[in-house]
């Protein structure tokens, strides 16, 4: 979409498609540009998209809203050795839903306050087991 986004963004093969802004919360629409991944089995390049799996995931705050990626999680498959594959990102993570640099921020402020005032200020809700307890 816009040059300067996808700058802000800084995420390798991917592009910010639109920016919507719901209660104060800012939701951006983000494309892949790249069409193939390297298997991470047998480190061939497979361009079979098997399926895409839509993800609400948690970023850092821009412009003192917070910010939501609308995102999707790839699953290929391999002709090579056969197998489906998820492609790893190493600055998401899917399962808790958050970018890694999202995650760095919140464990760099709770070093220096608590985990309680961190969640109140950052509207996290507090799951039994998550690492932030
Ligand atoms: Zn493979």
């Amino acid at each position: 979409m816009d040059f300067n986004l996808d700058k802000l963004l800084n995420f390798p093969n991917a592009t910010v498609e639109s920016c919507s802004i719901i209660d104060e919360v800012s939701y951006f629409q983000i494309r892949w540009l790249n069409e193939k991944i390297e298997c991470p089995i047998c480190g061939k390049n497979t361009t079979k998209l098997h399926q895409e799996h839509k993800s609400l995931i948690r970023d850092l705050s821009v412009f003192g809203r917070e910010v939501y990626l609308k995102i999707s999680h790839r699953r290929f498959y391999c002709t090579s050795c056969q197998h489906y594959v998820s492609e790893q990102l190493d600055f998401i993570d899917w399962r808790r839903r958050q970018t890694r640099r999202y995650q760095e921020y919140i464990y760099e402020r709770v070093k220096v306050t608590n985990v309680l005032q961190v969640s109140r200020e950052e509207n996290l809700t507090l799951i039994s087991g998550s690492k932030y307890l």
